[in-house]
């Protein structure tokens, strides 16, 4: 059994995990509020998301460990330098990450956000399904 039932707050933020982590949305050092997925963050300045909790499991799945590895972005890589320029234009978060009740604040942020990202060049591609190129 994990300390604390493998339950963490905002507070244990401040670990050797993620300090000295600069944010890739807005630069700054990353701080982050969780999410409602299990240890998932997003900046507290961007909203850009991050995975920072990792487990090793057996061959049944069952958690044996918790594995020490640097914050994984939880959106897809080519979404970034968007989610960077939105953040360096509007000083807005971008409202992504993993809730099931709608944060109002964090609604808004994501519905200004999609709609700026609509409104740029070649962003098609966050927006429609993907086809395969198989027959
Ligand atoms: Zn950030």
């Amino acid at each position: 059994m994990m300390k604390g039932g493998g339950i963490r707050h905002d507070y244990d933020l401040n670990t050797p995990d993620t300090t000295e982590v600069k944010c890739a949305g807005c630069g700054l050092e990353l701080q982050g509020s969780w999410t409602d997925y299990h240890g998932q963050v997003i900046c507290v300045t961007c909203g850009l998301p991050y995975q920072i909790l990792f487990y090793e499991k057996d061959e049944n799945g069952n958690i044996t460990k918790p594995l020490h590895k640097p914050p994984e972005i939880s959106v897809r890589e080519e979404l970034v330098p968007f989610i960077k320029k939105y953040y360096e234009e509007t000083k807005r978060a971008c409202g992504l990450g993993m809730f099931l009740t709608p944060y109002p604040d964090i609604t808004e942020n994501l519905k200004a956000f999609v709609e700026w990202l609509k409104a740029q060049p070649e962003t098609e591609k966050f927006f429609k399904p993907e086809k395969a190129n198989q027959p």
